[in-house]
């Protein structure tokens, strides 16, 4: 089959979904750079699942997301407790405030009750216990099992190099080859805006942020029913890992390129100084260590549907550090737009489109 009717360029999380939730009503072409998917951003996250994660704009999706990925036991139990420093109330009290209404189970509590050895200062908290870890190479499978099982094509090694749109068709350049499809979707993560140049179609000012991870043993090990612990602040958070490991980050966000991230040192240092000035446990081990991008538009809300100047140009970009507990409304969301049905999620799609950004002018 040589032409699609939709080629969708990049196989991360957002476009895997997006395969899985058009497959069975198109026929779908996903396209991916290198020569394995979830090789970027999705195969780097910090595996977890948290509604007030991203701030309201997106915890909608964030919850709509939830039956499904409970249903398809991607989630386990891990629960989240948000800290601050001792004067640092209003921090809490805007927290609470910010998702009073949002539905969110959240309880004031003191969390060194919570956490062991979290040091003095750190008396206040709040605790999110619908928090959870998620299998995110086990969703990423299901959803490109889910679209070639639909009948989906997935080609690896197939950077898109060009892209022009002709009698209601795109011809896509690869470095697999060439395709035709009635549609294209934009799911390139970091390169999202670099493929809209490709297509013809304006920026929208997506740009990426490095994080930094490490994987620690510390001495003491995280005790039993850790949870996730997250600076209110946004300094840092860590998560216990199988084999009392835990996972560190500086909450770091620099400015990068699109491109391989790689950690750098000076970010390694100071997540463990962080850490440090957290909790009284020792780093007895650092295991590994990795970086990955996150990609925000300007408003820092996910974009999601059809470009207004350039027709048959869809963008499901902008995922930022969320992209995979939102990725089965995101998707939903996406898909709708495409196929021009009504979203199964009572989301206002209005919100996520990529009109707020760009003019309807050619
Ligand atoms: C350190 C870290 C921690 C995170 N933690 C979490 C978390 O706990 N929970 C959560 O929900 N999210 C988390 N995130 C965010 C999440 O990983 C991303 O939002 C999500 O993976 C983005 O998915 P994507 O498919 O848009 O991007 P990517 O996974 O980067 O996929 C885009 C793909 O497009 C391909 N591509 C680019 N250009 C082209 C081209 N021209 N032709 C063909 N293919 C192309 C790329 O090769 C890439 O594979 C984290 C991110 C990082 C970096």
């Amino acid at each position: 089959m040589s032409r699609f009717d939709i080629a969708i360029i990049g196989a991360g999380i957002a476009g895997a979904s997006l395969a899985a939730a058009l497959a069975p009503q198109m026929r779908v072409l996903l396209l991916e750079a290198e020569d394995r998917p979830g090789y970027h951003a999705t195969g780097r996250s910090a595996a977890f699942w948290s509604e007030t994660y991203g701030g309201p704009d997106v915890q909608p999706l964030t919850t709509a997301s939830g039956p499904m990925l409970r249903a398809g036991g991607f989630l386990d139990p891990l629960g989240e407790v948000h800290i601050a420093r001792r004067g640092d109330e209003a921090a809490v009290d805007t927290f609470l405030a910010t998702f009073a209404d949002s539905g969110v189970t959240l309880e004031p509590v003191d969390p060194r009750g919570r956490i062991p050895g979290l040091r003095d200062e750190w008396a206040l908290g709040v605790h999110e216990p619908g928090c959870a870890y998620i299998d995110v190479a086990a969703l990423h499978q299901h959803f490109l099992g889910e679209a070639r099982r639909a009948g989906a094509v997935l080609h690896l090694s197939a950077g898109v190099t060009g892209l022009t749109r002709a009698a209601g068709a795109w011809t896509i350049d690869t470095q697999a080859g060439r395709f035709t499809a009635d549609l294209l979707a934009n799911a390139a993560g970091a390169w999202a805006d670099a493929v809209a140049a490709l297509a013809g179609a304006a920026r929208i000012g997506i740009r990426a942020y490095r994080r930094t991870m490490v994987q620690l043993r510390t001495d003491p090990a995280p005790p039993a029913g850790c949870p996730l612990v997250s600076d209110l602040g946004g300094s840092f958070y860590f998560k216990p890992e199988a084999g009392g490991r835990l996972w560190l980050t500086p909450h770091d966000e620099i400015d990068s390129p699109p491109c391989d991230a790689a950690p750098e040192e000076i970010d390694i240092a100071i997540a463990i100084d962080r850490f440090e000035r957290a909790v009284d446990w020792r780093v007895a081990a650092l295991e590994h260590r990795w970086a990955g991008l996150r990609s925000f538009a300007p408003d820092r809300r996910p974009v999601y549907g059809p470009d207004p100047a350039v027709p048959g140009f869809f963008w499901c970009a902008g995922q930022g550090g969320f992209g995979i507990q939102t990725a089965p409304a995101a998707a939903g969301l996406a898909a709708a737009a495409i196929l021009g049905t009504a979203a199964e999620f009572d989301i206002d799609p209005a919100r996520y489109l990529p009109a707020r950004f760009l003019d309807a002018k050619a």
